[in-house]
């Protein structure tokens, strides 16, 4: 098997007078765990049913390993499909359900099976052969799904919410799972999630959606410590956010005066004195200043605390807005109360252009 790559070249979907996907082009590599993250109706699937052909675009193309789909139904695509909702045949062996789709290319039974034990075998279903998948658990289950899409050899496996029926710790496991199949196969993976951990856990790149609208695509890292929008900056992980205008920019650093005080942060966006400015900082990057000597401090009122663990979470009001500090090492019986320093660096935080967070 082997991946290819997929591009959306300028691509547009509507429905009557609704545009469910704005003009997008995107290129997905070939070989590479690719996933569109976005919440509910951004028009992830929508973009899912355009590369799988099950409708065409309204305008722009659809490119597989260079070739044109346009007017080529699902069966003629180099693509596979999973739903969170499997369908497996219940009253078939797990590798009849793998096999099923091999008899339509003309292969006799005993390479069928043989094929179909090889992918069984390849998601970790060995001995599960003839049972059936009503024995097999949400999870085993799922890679014969996986196995059977498989069988056909697509370059592009579409992936849509997969995992999202399955309980949290099968989830979490199936992620580590899926990633291993997508890199022992090298078929190009495009996964559909609104769950960020899902993305951030499997994905070389990601591509964030919000309302029809592709707001940013890089790396995990990239999505992660740079975000492009103020979306990208809430809906991936937790951040703090504080609002002001900008009172001086160069190309590395705006000072954002806010109703805290001056905050100094990495100017992300080409911001410029007089503008509206939001600052984003992420809780583990935030701490109690204690001693430590930061770029930027915040008078915080204490609220509460919650042991998450490995940190404890500290929740605070600065102003009227929540802020929270992650601290990794702090004395679970150290008293906290009232006024509290808190603070950041100015490389930890990131300034962009005030945009609407209205659906974060
Ligand atoms: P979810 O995670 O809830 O499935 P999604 O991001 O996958 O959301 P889409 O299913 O792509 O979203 O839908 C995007 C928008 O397009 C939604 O507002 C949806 O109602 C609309 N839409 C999708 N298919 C059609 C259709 N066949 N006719 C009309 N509107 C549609």
């Amino acid at each position: 098997m082997h991946g290819k790559n997929v591009e959306l070249d300028k691509v547009v979907m509507r429905f009557g007078g609704f545009t469910a996907v704005q003009q997008t082009s995107l290129e997905i590599r070939a070989g590479e765990f690719f996933s569109i993250l976005g919440p509910s109706g951004c028009g992830k699937t929508t973009i899912l049913r355009m590369v799988s052909g099950f409708i065409e675009p309204s305008e722009g193309r659809v490119r597989i390993g260079g070739d044109d789909m346009g007017g080529r139904g699902p069966a003629r695509r180099p693509t596979a499909l999973i739903f969170q909702n499997l369908a497996l045949f219940p009253l078939m062996s797990n590798w009849e359900n793998v096999a099923f789709g091999l008899e339509a290319r003309g292969l006799d039974k005993r390479t069928r099976r043989e094929r179909a034990y090889e992918l069984l075998a390849l998601v970790g279903l060995e001995g599960k052969e003839a049972q059936r998948p009503g024995a097999l658990s949400g999870g085993q289950r799922q890679r014969v799904a996986i196995a059977r899409a498989l069988a056909v050899e697509p370059a592009v496996l579409l992936l849509d919410e997969p995992l999202s029926a399955l309980d949290l710790k099968l989830r979490q496991y199936m992620r580590a799972e899926l990633k291993a199949i997508q890199r022992k196969t090298g078929v190009t993976f495009i996964f559909i999630t609104h769950d960020q951990g899902e993305a951030l856990t499997m994905s070389d790149r990601i591509a964030v959606m919000r309302a029809g609208v592709v707001e940013q695509v890089g790396t995990t890292d990239e999505i992660y410590d740079r975000p492009a929008t103020p979306f990208v900056a809430t809906f991936v992980g937790e951040n703090n956010v504080l609002s002001g205008t900008v009172a001086e920019a160069d190309a590395a650093y705006a000072r954002i005066e806010t109703p805290l005080g001056p905050v100094r942060a990495r100017n992300q966006d080409a911001l410029a004195a007089g503008q509206r400015a939001m600052v984003f900082v992420r809780p583990e990057r935030a701490s109690l200043v204690n001693g430590h000597d930061l770029d930027n401090r915040l008078t915080g009122r204490f609220e509460r605390r919650d042991l998450e663990g490995s940190y404890v979470n500290l929740f605070f009001t600065v102003g009227d807005q929540p802020f929270i500090v992650h601290e990794p090492n702090l004395d679970r019986q150290a008293a906290l109360e009232g006024e509290v320093r808190l603070g950041f660096q100015a490389d930890d935080a990131v300034a962009m252009r005030a945009g609407a967070l209205d659906d974060a």
